[in-house]
């Protein structure tokens, strides 16, 4: 049975998150449109350790939030896409 509860107030973690998403954004910067954060990161498939060196290996995701898919969420980052509220 589903039940009705009473709105909770946003925690502090959550209460920064919306303070950050609201700040305008630096013109051009990489920011999370979901959390907030600035931190990205390109995923590669199939790289190989040569003389020393990672070679080769497919990009599959660019520049997408590092803290969100570290929690299984993909939020690509790129300035152009909305924000989400
Ligand atoms: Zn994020």
């Amino acid at each position: 049975m589903l039940k009705l509860v009473p709105a909770v107030a946003p925690s502090g973690k959550a209460q920064v998150t919306e303070r950050i998403k609201k700040m305008p954004r630096p013109d051009g910067a990489l920011q999370c449109n979901r959390c907030g954060s600035r931190t990205s990161a390109t995923i590669m498939n199939g790289a190989r350790v040569e003389n020393g060196r990672v070679q080769g290996g497919t990009e599959i995701h660019r520049h997408v939030c590092f803290d969100c898919i570290r929690q299984g969420i993909y939020s690509p980052m790129m300035p152009q896409l909305k924000r989400i509220e």
